[in-house]
């Protein structure tokens, strides 16, 4: 499995990281729009505090989203419209920490994975990785030695569903 690591060394440098990454997805999605028949689908995974929420906020600022991306923890699930031009019309961000796989079919999972134009990012994803796609991005945050340092590791996930 190819998998990338990257060092980061505050929170700013995670959000760019984060916005590298969305506009990656965006360039790839742009020339495979008519062959991807689902969602695009991130896994979130690491610690509490590794940088999964901060990573989501700079992800959600290269697609235009203006509101500011807090944890949803709270809420589970919240829904951000993109407005500018590509695939996606929505980035879903979901919490599934306090969730077990069997507790995303009540509201429609299904629906959220089928609509291509979705990109979903799941903290936690881990919890629920019989529920995700085989082709979802893994993104896994560790903390790093300093305070203020993080691995992030990048794999295509070859589990799932
Ligand atoms: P999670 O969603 O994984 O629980 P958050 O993104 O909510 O984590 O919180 C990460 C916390 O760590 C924030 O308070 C952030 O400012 C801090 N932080 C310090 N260094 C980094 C870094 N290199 N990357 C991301 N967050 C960092
Ligand atoms: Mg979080």
């Amino acid at each position: 499995m190819k998998s990338i690591e990257i060092f980061t060394k505050s929170d700013t440098e995670t959000k760019k990281l984060g916005g590298i990454l969305a506009r990656e997805i965006m360039k790839s999605s742009y020339a495979k729009a008519s062959e991807d028949k689902i969602a695009t689908i991130l896994s979130l995974e690491g610690d509490l505090g590794a940088g999964k929420t901060t990573f989501t906020q700079g992800f959600g600022k290269v697609l235009g989203i203006k509101e500011r991306i807090q944890s949803p923890t709270f809420v589970i699930l919240k829904i951000y419209p993109i407005t500018t031009q590509g695939r996606y019309s929505n980035l879903i961000h979901v919490d599934a920490y306090r969730l077990k796989s069997k507790d995303f079919k009540v509201f429609g999972w299904g629906n959220f994975i089928k609509n291509k134009n979705n990109i979903i990012l799941v903290e936690w994803g881990n919890k629920i990785k019989n529920i995700l796609p085989k082709n979802s991005i893994r993104v896994i945050f560790k903390h790093g030695k300093n305070f203020s340092e993080r691995k992030i590791i990048f794999e295509n996930s070859k589990r799932g569903c």
